[in-house]
């Protein structure tokens, strides 16, 4: 194992952590086709993350002192602006997810750039802001994906899944963040029947074995230097259990105060700051 950091951080931080959240509310297939409006059932599910989740993570995050990103869809920020505008308000901040969840493979160059500008108009009538940041809803991207992100002013993308360091996208307009699947939360806890897939995901797992992997996940990435990112879901992770879950993993990392707890926009200011000649 190499003992060496893989960069350095603010303040003499051994590692990084960027706390993200996919603040995905009701989207997905049923809003996409519209069906969510016959099954009331879909609304609902999916609304426990903006309506009632977020506010209990907020309140965490604010006794804990970290701030975090949030990646939403355009669509749940016109439809709990007032939430929305409340992570903002309380220092956090908000990154693009689409509008509708689209999945980006599914959609050509110019219907990706009208996802992206109408999200970002959303963003700034909302918002107050445009958003530098960026996390594909499918998991994936086409090739043109983050040269559309970059000259529309993008800084940075949280969305692969091939490095736990940041690194830059060939041509070295974009920062990307990666964000791997084992710091999915849906992994362990989400509960799906339909479809049970992959194999063991129609089950929730232990909470305490669940903790014992992030746990030993961010020990991993500590004694390294690396950069954390999660792929946590409001609607997942904010129900009471879990949040107590959260916040004893938070508890855990913040135990030895070596660790700069930042937004995703901050690590990407600062690896661009830091690491460009490396990379280029
Ligand atoms: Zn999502």
């Amino acid at each position: 194992m190499t003992e060496a950091r893989a960069t350095a951080w603010p303040e003499g931080k051994q590692s990084a952590v960027a706390l993200a959240f996919d603040l995905d509310g009701p989207t997905g297939d049923a809003m996409l086709t519209g069906s969510i409006w016959d099954r009331p059932e879909y609304f609902a599910q999916g609304a426990y993350g903006p309506w009632r989740a977020l506010d209990r993570i907020l309140a965490l995050l604010d006794r804990r002192q970290v701030r975090a990103t949030f990646f939403t869809p355009a669509w749940v920020v016109e439809t709990w602006p007032d939430k929305c505008r409340t992570i903002v308000d309380r220092g956090h901040e908000v990154g693009h997810h689409g509008y509708k969840h689209e999945k980006y493979w599914d959609l050509s160059a110019d219907q990706q750039g009208d996802v992206i500008d109408t999200s970002q108009r959303i963003f700034r009538n909302t918002l107050g802001a445009a958003a530098v940041g960026f996390r594909t809803p499918s998991g994936d991207w086409r090739p043109e994906t983050p040269a559309l992100l970059a000259e529309r002013g993008f800084e940075y993308s949280s969305s692969m899944r091939g490095d736990d360091r940041p690194y830059f996208h060939p041509g070295g307009r974009l920062v990307e963040i990666p964000a791997r699947s084992d710091m999915d939360d849906y992994a362990s806890l989400a509960y799906t029947t339909n479809p049970d897939w992959p194999s063991g995901g129609d089950r929730i797992a232990s909470y305490e074995l669940t903790l014992d992997n992030w746990v030993r996940e961010f020990d991993g990435y500590h004694r390294e230097g690396l950069c954390l990112t999660t792929i946590f879901h409001p609607k997942v992770i904010g129900k009471p259990g879990r949040a107590v879950l959260l916040d004893r993993w938070i508890d855990h990392m913040q135990e030895d105060g070596a660790v700069w707890f930042a937004t995703c926009q901050e690590v990407s200011t600062w690896w661009r700051t830091n690491n460009r000649k490396e990379e280029q």
